[in-house]
């Protein structure tokens, strides 16, 4: 069977978390978190970054960061994964909604400003597949309308939109080292802060409301309990791990695009024919093949090609079924507007296998398997 995903794993991890065993640091901010911490802000251009135990941490953070209270509204799309609005529902917030775009599956920024009301703090935009979301037309309903923006980019380390990487141009932006994520450290995640004044606030929420953080870099002489706060920092055995991975970015990046590029040119033919749909990448946006998806006419042929792929050896899997469809999402949202693609766009679109080192052989049979499906 060839797996949906395979954890990336280069080999250098084992070596980096003996060492971080034999350093007697095990804890957070640890020596391999700090290497972290300072490869996300040279390699993003972000004024701070943090790592965190998971991207949902990191919207929790944003989400107490931005001081969300009961009643305030949040502005996000119902195809996305179910924490990037449990940070919100657990602030008390309501969660707001809007369509998607066909092509992209992002927000459609077109119909956010139509959601706003009195009561709306945030826009939260998620880049669904690693591209990026219309940013601009973002940041300027955001700013006419004094909201902040809260990026999930989960998925979207390394990539960027006209030259700036994702997670950088909201306020806030949320990165996931998910094991099912471009770069991983198990579990595990990064806040950055694009206003790095709120960088001291930032660490007193994640290291349990106390200002360790500035006793650790020698400002004070003992750290007290000065705002509420949690345990949001990892040990740095996972650091270790991650950090493997950073320092191997690009070539992990450039093999996960070749990958995707060999299914998009194969898949050519069959959406010439009108078979299936192939991912769109707009102009001005660098994606970093988070993954490659398809997709079919309706419902019933992807359950069916599913299956197909399945008895023949080959592991797809769909996304997401729509928070706003879910019982939670229903108990802490409301769907603005239109429902035009978000359930039927969804229904259509399965994932193909993708992940660091897929070989060619593989690839291959994905492909041959998918086209055999259509035509036999
Ligand atoms: C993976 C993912 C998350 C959650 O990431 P964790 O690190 O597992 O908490 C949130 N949002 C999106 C869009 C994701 O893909």
């Amino acid at each position: 069977m060839i797996p949906f995903n395979v954890p990336p794993f280069l080999g250098t991890e084992t070596d980096y978390i003996v060492e971080a065993i034999k350093n007697q640091k095990i804890c957070g901010d640890g020596p391999f978190t700090k290497k972290c911490h300072q490869w996300l802000e040279e390699k993003t251009g972000t004024a701070k970054a943090l790592l965190t135990t998971s991207c949902t941490h990191s919207l929790e953070m944003a989400a107490l960061l931005l001081d969300i209270k009961p009643g305030d509204e949040v502005i996000l799309p119902s195809f996305t994964f179910c924490s990037t609005a449990d940070a919100f529902a657990l602030r008390g917030a309501k969660l707001v909604f809007v369509d998607i775009r066909p092509d992209t599956m992002n927000i459609d920024e077109k119909l956010i400003e139509d959601a706003i009301t009195e009561k709306t703090k945030a826009i939260v935009p998620v880049h669904y597949a690693g591209v990026a979301c219309e940013m601009d037309a973002i940041m300027d309903i955001a700013k006419r309308h004094g909201l902040k923006v809260v990026e999930d980019a989960a998925q979207a380390v390394m990539s960027e939109y006209k030259g700036q990487a994702l997670g950088t141009i909201g306020d806030f932006g949320c990165y996931s080292f998910h094991e099912t994520k471009n770069y991983s450290m198990g579990e595990g995640g990064a806040l950055l802060i694009k206003d790095g004044g709120l960088t001291a606030d930032a660490e007193i929420i994640r290291e349990k409301g106390t200002n360790r953080s500035v006793f650790l870099r020698g400002q004070i002489d003992k750290y007290t309990w000065v705002n509420y706060g949690s345990s949001y920092l990892p040990s740095d055995m996972n650091a270790a791990y991650l950090w493997a991975q950073l320092q191997q970015a690009d070539m992990i990046n450039e093999n996960r695009l070749a990958s995707w590029q060999k299914y998009y040119d194969a898949f050519e033919e069959l959406e010439k024919e009108g078979f299936v749909q192939r991912p769109i990448i707009p102009e001005g946006c660098k994606h970093n093949a988070h993954m490659f998806y398809l997709k079919a006419k309706d419902l019933e042929e992807r359950t069916a090609l599913i299956s197909f792929l399945k008895e023949n050896g080959v592991m797809a899997v769909f996304h997401y079924i729509p928070l706003h469809s879910a019982p939670a999402g229903q108990k802490f949202g409301v769907f603005h507007g239109e429902d035009r693609y978000t359930t039927s766009e969804s229904d259509r679109l399965l994932r193909l296998p993708m992940y660091y080192d897929l070989t060619d052989e593989d690839i291959n049979k994905v492909i041959d398997t998918v086209i055999k499906f259509y035509k036999g």
